[in-house]
């Protein structure tokens, strides 16, 4: 009898340690792909663009690795994770061909508001409205996070674009923010010293943006050091790419990122804190034109379009819906998502409600 009763509450102890770690251990990985387009990500290689002199070098290369007859072996060939893997599952929102349709709520359409509404889940049109280096008024989901209990010092966020800083407010929250040029500084592993050496030996094509290889492996190895609970990762070279008007290397880049998220999903696989306990949300901070042809360099609030954006789900508790029809959702949903996926009480500034996945 007495075994009996030690068993029942070893029983129960067991359930109940297994319950506190089921409501407590789901971690987020929000990662962002500046200035993708949606057209792209459902369609491949754009018609009208892969053999254009005006915007690639060699046509004959660029046809022969991204043109395929059909929208969906040209989406196959530029995002082979996104559609050999992630489609079967998780969820694609944003095909506006199948009436799936993903929207900013700001007006500006350019990068600070995008990421100010993607990270706060309110867009701020009277206050974000230029990318300068302003510390936000607004509070971001990994500000909140950090200053919930048992969110402390378990988030970190990283990017490309030296703005971050300001986005996430890095002096007020707190948070660590790895962006722009920085190095890192914390308890180096050989990795991360290669790294620092390495930014410093590549000049990157822009002022104000480093190219992508850098922000992903800083990102990778802070998370094999540290764990955060919550991770921000921003890629850049889409944007910046298309801005300079280099149909290939944006495709080039797209291609390339699709792999280095396929490397931090396998990472968090075969990682014992992050199996199968965590969530990849991405998505983009704007949409870019079509019509007439050349606006697809461009965005903001003049260009057609260029509020359309796409969202993409995947990993603990995401129904494995595939890609999406019929719906209409907005890039403000996107902060309550993962303050609820993190277990965080809602706030009533955060304008946009949260998906169910
Ligand atoms: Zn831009």
């Amino acid at each position: 009898m007495k075994n009996r009763i030690l068993l029942l509450i070893m029983a129960l102890v067991a359930m109940h340690m297994g319950n506190a770690q089921d409501s407590n251990s789901t971690k987020v990985i929000l990662i962002t792909l500046d200035g993708f387009r949606w057209q792209e990500l459902f369609t491949g290689a754009d018609s009208l663009l892969v053999a254009n002199k005006e915007y690639v070098h060699n046509p004959d290369m660029l046809k022969n690795t991204y043109w395929r007859d059909t929208p969906k072996e040209r989406r196959e060939v530029l995002l082979p994770f996104v559609w050999g893997q992630v489609s079967k599952m998780g969820q694609l929102h944003g095909n506006r061909n199948l009436d799936s349709k993903v929207n900013l709520t700001n007006t500006m359409w350019f990068s600070y508001p995008g990421y100010n509404e993607i990270l706060t889940g309110t867009a701020d049109d009277a206050r974000i409205t230029s990318n300068d280096k302003m510390n936000n008024p607004n509070t971001t989901i990994l500000e909140r996070y950090n200053n919930s209990p048992k969110g402390k010092g378990r988030v970190a966020a990283f990017g490309s674009w030296d703005v971050f800083p300001y986005i996430i407010n890095e002096e007020r929250s707190g948070i660590p923010v790895n962006a722009g040029f920085e190095s890192a500084t914390e308890n180096l592993n050989e990795r991360e010293k290669f790294l620092n050496q390495l930014q410093e030996q590549i000049p990157s094509p822009w002022g104000s943006v480093r190219l992508d290889a850098f922000t992903h492996h800083y990102a990778l190895e802070h998370m094999k050091k540290e764990h955060p609970n919550l991770v921000y990762i921003s890629y850049g070279e889409t944007d910046d790419f298309a801005h300079d008007g280099d149909y290939q290397s944006y495709l080039k880049s797209a291609h390339n990122t699709d792999a280095l998220i396929k490397e931090l999903w396998e990472f968090t696989q075969e990682d014992e804190f992050y199996k199968d306990q965590t969530v990849f949300l991405i998505t983009t901070d704007h949409g870019r034109g079509t019509q007439p042809l050349d606006t697809w360099r461009s965005h903001g609030s003049k260009i057609n379009g260029a509020g359309q954006v796409w969202l993409i789900a995947f990993g603990k508790g995401v129904k494995a819906l595939g890609e999406m029809e019929n719906e209409q959702l907005y890039s403000n949903q996107i902060a309550p998502t993962v303050l609820q996926l993190l277990d965080i009480p809602m706030v009533k500034e955060i304008k946009g409600s949260p998906l169910k996945l």
